[in-house]
């Protein structure tokens, strides 16, 4: 996708520290962050939304959680605790039209969220 902002993070058009580049997910700090450590990680592949995946898509979305697992370790917040979150449409708050996880910790969280 030409105009997707985060097709353009993937593949280097827009340069960002990246905390993962591996064959199909990437992975990079939140610009505007909401907790101490917020990282969001996205496939390569262009996904609107994650209504949009299908069983083709079982592998790239286990790969998605278990990135966020893997730097939710680096980073010293498996044991504190994080939270992942996925907006998915506009009620939800999705403003992004690439597929995303957001990876949040550093510090405590509400619930229910807003
Ligand atoms: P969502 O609202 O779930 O679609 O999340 C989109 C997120 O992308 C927001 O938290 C934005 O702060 C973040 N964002 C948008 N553009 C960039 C960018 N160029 N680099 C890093 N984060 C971005």
């Amino acid at each position: 996708m030409s105009d997707c902002i985060f097709c353009k993070i993937a593949s280097g058009e827009i340069p960002v520290d990246k905390l993962i580049d591996d064959e199909d997910v990437v992975a990079f700090r939140d610009l505007n962050p909401q907790a101490p450590e917020h990282i969001l990680i996205i496939p390569r592949q262009h996904l609107e939304r994650l209504a949009h995946a299908d069983e083709s898509h079982s592998d790239l979305i286990g790969k998605l959680i278990l990135a966020a697992n893997k730097l939710a370790k680096k980073l010293k917040l498996d044991e504190s605790g994080y939270r992942l979150v996925i907006n998915n449409g506009e009620s939800a708050g999705q403003s992004v039209w690439h597929l995303h996880l957001h990876l949040l910790g550093g510090r405590d969280f509400n619930w229910p969220p807003g």
